[in-house]
């Protein structure tokens, strides 16, 4: 018997085993909750189709929850995996920002639960969410990937079929859930700040200005140093096209004046590199340049896109093509012809 090759497995095995139990993570049939904080969870399905995270705040009386996933089905999930870990009631869900991902799910919170954003995310919300742009190229995607899934399951060998059945039963799915989204905007708003104080927890929640929308919110624990910054603090690039990347800058200047050590973003793993934010501004100030010369050209939007070269942002944020989203280029042209 080889004891190395016997013993160091076990010795990893025991190794990740405690970094595990040091986490604390509960695991439910449809989400990973990681205690990011004393009574502080990262809430994060665990089936393979995109989603955003949410965050859930279980005090002394209570449970503050923020974003609501991008369906009432996802969020009824949630509300589920909630019960596994605090018996207290859900009183208060606070939005993030408008988006379909992360806001699409309030209204399987119910009438009791006080909804809290910013006053744009309710005029986002109370308006016509379903007929956003991003909500409808997400609706649109989905229906193409499950057209391409029904030309892969017609041409598919009876070896393959079950797992691209799989797929196709997880769109088929998202899609029906789509049908039973009727969005509920905030019921309570602030336009700079706002504190919960609930029991011993205090909540701050601060809008540090425009960035990834015109409305985005943080959410600030100050005893416990964590901030949940939805999209508008990423591990990388957030998504652009609603954005106002002239502003963005200086609204992650103001958000590095929070004391805090772990953000949680909206998207993705939390992280406690505060380097980040700052590669990430010099990434949107970069990227603003390089679009201003290419608009006063005329160049077309795609075309630009196209043509535009970030990867000097490799080492720092690991890009490494040429070329940037069209949606982005397309949001810094409307911003640079004056559109709000
Ligand atoms: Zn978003």
């Amino acid at each position: 018997m080889n004891i190395k090759r016997t013993i160091i497995p076990l010795l990893l095995l025991a190794l990740s085993a405690h970094l595990v139990a040091d986490e604390h993570i509960i695991t439910t049939p449809s989400h990973r909750l990681t205690e990011v904080a004393n009574g502080v969870y990262l809430a994060q399905t665990t089936a393979p189709l995109f989603n955003s995270n949410a965050l859930v705040i279980v005090n002394e009386e209570d449970v503050v929850v923020v974003d609501s996933h991008l369906t009432p089905a996802k969020a009824r999930d949630l509300v589920a995996s909630i019960k596994s870990v605090t018996t207290k009631p859900i009183t208060t869900l606070i939005n993030s920002h408008f988006h379909w991902d992360h806001a699409h799910g309030n209204q399987v919170f119910g009438d009791g639960v006080q909804i809290i954003g910013h006053e744009y995310t309710r005029m986002k919300l109370a308006g016509t969410p379903l007929e956003e742009t991003q909500y409808v190229l997400a609706t649109a995607g989905n229906k193409a990937t499950l057209a391409r899934i029904r030309e892969m399951l017609t041409n598919a060998s009876e070896e393959d079929r079950p797992e691209i059945q799989k797929w196709f039963d997880l769109y088929s799915q998202q899609a029906e859930d789509w049908k039973e989204i009727a969005p509920i905007p905030p019921d309570t708003t602030l336009n700079d700040r706002m504190t919960l104080f609930r029991g011993s927890r205090e909540i701050q929640i601060h809008f540090f200005g425009r960035a990834h929308t015109g409305g985005d919110i943080t959410v600030y624990l100050p005893a416990e140093k964590l901030a949940f910054t939805g999209d508008m603090m990423l591990q990388g690039p957030s998504f652009l096209g609603d954005g106002y990347v002239d502003e963005w800058v200086q609204t992650l200047e103001n958000l590095k004046g929070l004391a805090f050590e772990t953000i949680v973003p909206g998207h993705g793993n939390p992280f406690t590199d505060r380097d980040l934010i700052s590669h990430v501004q010099a990434y949107y100030a970069d990227l603003w340049e390089k679009v201003v010369p290419m608009h006063e050209q005329g160049v077309a939007f795609a075309d630009a896109a196209r043509e535009i070269d970030m990867t000097n942002h490799a080492s720092t944020l690991g890009v490494r093509r040429k070329g940037v989203d069209p949606q982005a280029v397309g949001r810094i042209y409307a911003r640079l012809d004056g559109a709000d």
